[in-house]
């Protein structure tokens, strides 16, 4: 089932997750593996497998990502400090889960933008 992805089943509160926010277009909750102190993932509800397959019908719920990253960074407290949002597409991105999501990382100075390869 093409919506059957392991965001989908969170969404679904099928895999208990601890979900900081949820809204009928977007779901908030923390990266299983942390590469900062704050790195949560804020993913859309419609299992989109890439930013390749966007639709214009999915504005809302891309622009509700950035509302709902500036919502979470202020109560995480790192909203003046700052933070980054990433957004991963298919393989030379590393993307992993072909779920589209947004990932809010902060609380500590998180380097250059690209890391160069190893
Ligand atoms: P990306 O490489 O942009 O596709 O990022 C996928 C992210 O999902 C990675 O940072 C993973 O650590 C994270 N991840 C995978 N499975 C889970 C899960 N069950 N709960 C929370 N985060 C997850």
């Amino acid at each position: 089932m093409a919506d059957d992805t392991i965001f989908a089943k969170i969404i679904r509160r099928e895999i208990p997750t601890d979900i900081l926010y949820q809204d009928e277009l977007v779901t908030a909750f923390r990266d299983i593996h942390p590469q900062a102190p704050t790195h949560i993932l804020i993913v859309t509800n419609r299992t989109i497998a890439t930013t390749n397959d966007v639709q214009p019908e999915d504005e809302l719920a891309l622009g509700r990502l950035f509302t709902v990253a500036a919502k979470l960074a202020k109560e995480m407290g790192i909203d003046e400090s700052g933070y980054r949002l990433i957004v991963n597409c298919n393989r030379d991105a590393g993307q992993e889960v072909p779920h589209l999501h947004m990932h809010l990382l902060g609380g500590r100075r998180l380097g250059p933008l690209v890391a160069r390869p190893g």
